[in-house]
């Protein structure tokens, strides 16, 4: 049976989340025919028209305005519910980001509709959507199907293909009626500017408390510029004040499903593995042959990483060039 499917895309950077094709692609794939409706924030939003046409929307909803410039809760959640009640969608997919972790639940509460958080995977049997997602860490996985009623779905990153499918989207522009704000962003100051989104990235390096210092993440900083990569640390290294909070992956941190994956100084913490053991491949370096982390990695290399990394920073620019 067809369903019609809404999909809350994001842009970052004046580009579209890769996080948001990958929805659209399943969104294509569990509408079994049906509409696929996307909607976004933006006052740009005719510019992606064509690519999220060609991504398998048929509708695009677009709303903009001052008060969703920037998501907040209230502007964003409200919105959606809005929409949602005139688009009927059966299901509503949206990446499993800052935004759609903070999002996803509210509407859900408002709609008092389903929810499920974190899927790596979703498929359709007997006409039922069944949803996959890790659970104790990523040491199980949970799948779970509604009976009845509207289900809200975030997706992780990296774990859906991309497809074009060449539809052609139609926009509708969304005029939210009076939403209540209790916040309103005056200024957005980032961080990492111009740097590769650590959720999305496709390659990671990241340094452990073997990196010994802030400065000791400039090896990994530059393997990571030749690689094209993002990169990422553990507990041990934001505790010691090696680098920031924001990098940390892992169980409190942020959970990554890149193709490589390479730790550096990382002893492997069942914490820590929570954050990256899905990763495609996995290159431990360590210089303790002991460390748990060789166990989950596809290649281990036993040595001192200010020797191996500036070689395979070396390496790896003769193999590009
Ligand atoms: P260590 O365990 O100290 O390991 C350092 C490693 O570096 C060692 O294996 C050592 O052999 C190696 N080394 C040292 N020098 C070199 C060198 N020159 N070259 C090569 N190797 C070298 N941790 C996370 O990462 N993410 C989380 O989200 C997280 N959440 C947690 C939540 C809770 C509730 C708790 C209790 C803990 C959490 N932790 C988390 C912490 C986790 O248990 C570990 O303490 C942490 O991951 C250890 O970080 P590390 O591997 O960098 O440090």
């Amino acid at each position: 049976m067809s369903k019609r499917i809404l999909v809350v895309l994001e842009e970052k950077d004046g580009k579209l989340r890769n996080v948001s094709l990958e929805a659209l692609t399943l969104a294509g794939q569990l509408s079994d025919g049906g509409e696929v409706q996307a909607v976004l924030f933006s006052s740009q939003a005719a510019s992606f028209q064509n690519e999220i046409g060609q991504h398998g929307a048929d509708t695009l909803y677009v709303i903009e305005g001052e008060a969703w410039k920037t998501y907040t809760p209230d502007a964003y959640s409200q919105a959606l519910v809005q929409l949602i009640e005139q688009a009927k969608p059966d299901v509503i997919l949206a990446g499993h980001t800052a935004m759609g972790k903070d999002v996803a639940p509210r509407v859900a509460a408002r709609l008092q509709i389903g929810l499920v958080s974190d899927c790596t995977d979703a498929d359709v049997q007997e006409e039922r959507i069944i949803f996959t997602r890790p659970i104790y860490a990523g040491k199980a996985f949970q799948q779970k199907a509604f009976l009845e009623g509207i289900v809200f779905a975030t997706l992780r990153a990296n774990n859906f293909e991309v497809k074009q499918s060449g539809r052609q989207a139609q926009i509708i522009p969304f005029e939210p009626v009076a939403v209540d704000l209790r916040t309103i962003i005056k200024e957005v100051v980032r961080k990492t500017a111009g740097t590769v989104d650590l959720s999305e990235a496709k390659i990671i390096i990241s340094g452990g408390r073997g990196v010994k210092s802030a400065e000791g993440f400039k090896p990994l900083q530059e393997l990571a510029a030749v690689l094209g990569g993002a990169v990422g640390a553990s507990r041990g290294a934001c505790d010691a004040e090696y680098c920031d909070y924001s990098l940390q992956i892992g169980q409190t941190g942020k959970v990554v499903t890149p193709d490589l994956y390479i730790a550096c100084g990382i002893s492997g913490a069942i914490q820590h593995l929570a954050g990256m053991s899905n990763a495609k491949v996995i290159v431990a370096i360590n210089k303790d042959p002991e460390a748990p982390i060789f166990q989950v990695a596809d290649y281990g290399i036993v040595g001192d990483l200010f020797e191996v990394v500036p070689l395979l920073t070396e390496e790896c620019k003769k193999a590009l060039q």
